[in-house]
């Protein structure tokens, strides 16, 4: 299968990636988080190719990407006020929310639950796709699974060149890290999954959050995940990686005294000069947390090489939009975090 590249600011882009979305076909989206790899959210068929094409396991659901609130209406039921209040502040944006699924909706799509996820992607052509598409479009991150997400048309093409119908090329992702994950079924509603909307925002209208374990923390075998995604090992380039806390110099030390040939450092901009002699990699700026998120995924892809051996990876503190990329990175290394400081 030839993958067709579609210019977000070609005239015929909506309207071709829509007639692929209604006959069963992949198209690859932009949004501002990730790039998603979208089908017919509503057609058994078409959300089973995701699966197939990203290796995904069949019980991890997708997200249905929606222009708004009265598509929502359609999809699901028992909506509580407060979905409406998030959606008016938050979206378009990068907020999922958890909420009662009708019966029309394919178990594919929700992974059997009775509850589905549902986001308004801050992106003009995919909401166009959509909307011409006539039906919410399931669409996971587009990356193979368990592998850094995708966060350009170029990470896309180096997963599935061939093997989707068209990608929609709309430059690099402005957040750079997936949607937040809200699950409004419950009460106190729960965060699911960290991202650009941060707590802090959400509490701003729902009064009380609670966090999901698996937020922080790496689950046992007998846990279950509330977000079915989160058991599952994510962003992970080929080797290992370990985060190392602490001071920009305690963290130097150690990383220097354990570096060996052919491991690499993914740093912050500001430490490049501390690491000159261990193959750095900047992934954004610490003074601007926005850019980190931003740039993690792609430098991550960048890591996932057969000749890179380890890697030592600097986390920003923080519980903005920080606490999204700690998330993610904590789940590239699976949560292997030594403190520098306290190995002197
Ligand atoms: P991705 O689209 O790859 O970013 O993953 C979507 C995430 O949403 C996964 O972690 C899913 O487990 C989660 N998710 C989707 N639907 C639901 C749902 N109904 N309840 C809880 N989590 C969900
Ligand atoms: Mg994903």
């Amino acid at each position: 299968m030839k993958t067709l590249v579609l210019s977000e600011n070609a005239p015929d882009t909506a309207r071709v990636a829509a007639q692929i979305i209604r006959s069963g076909g992949l198209v690859a989206l932009p949004t501002e988080t990730v790039y998603g790899l979208g089908a017919d959210g509503l057609s058994e068929a078409a959300v089973d190719r995701i699966y197939e094409a990203k290796g995904r396991p069949k019980d991890n659901p997708m997200i249905l990407h929606v222009t708004g609130m009265e598509q929502v209406e359609a999809l699901c039921h028992h909506i509580p006020r407060c979905a409406y209040t998030l959606a008016e502040k938050f979206w378009p944006g990068p907020l999922t929310m958890i909420l009662p699924a009708k019966d029309h909706i394919p178990k594919r799509t929700t992974g059997g639950l009775s509850t589905v996820a549902v986001r308004c992607p801050d992106s003009a052509i995919t909401r166009q796709v959509i909307a011409l598409s006539g039906v919410p479009i399931a669409a996971p991150s587009a990356n193979l699974s368990g592998k850094p997400s995708t966060t350009t048309a170029q990470h896309v093409l180096h997963d599935h060149d061939g093997h989707i119908e068209a990608v929609i090329d709309g430059g690099a992702c402005r957040v750079g890290v997936e949607s937040t994950i809200v699950d409004l079924t419950q009460e106190p509603a729960i965060l699911l999954r960290p991202g650009g909307i941060t707590p802090a925002q959400l509490r701003s209208v729902l009064g009380s959050l609670t966090v999901d374990k698996a937020v922080t923390a790496e689950l046992s075998a007998d846990e279950v995940a509330k977000a079915p995604g989160m058991k599952y090992k994510h962003y992970a380039p080929q080797c290992q990686v370990v985060i190392v806390d602490g001071s920009r110099e305690a963290a130097a030390r150690y990383i220097h005294r354990h570096y060996q040939k052919g491991d690499r450092v993914l740093c912050f901009e500001e430490e490049l000069p501390l690491y000159r002699d261990c193959d750095p990699l900047s992934y954004g700026l610490e003074a601007d947390v926005q850019t980190l998120s931003a740039g993690l995924f792609a430098a991550l892809r960048e890591l996932d090489d057969p000749a890179v051996h380890m890697v030592y990876a600097r986390c920003p503190v923080g519980d903005g939009v920080a606490y999204a990329v700690q998330n993610r990175l904590k789940k590239a290394a699976a949560f292997q975090i030594v403190n520098g400081e306290e190995q002197l």
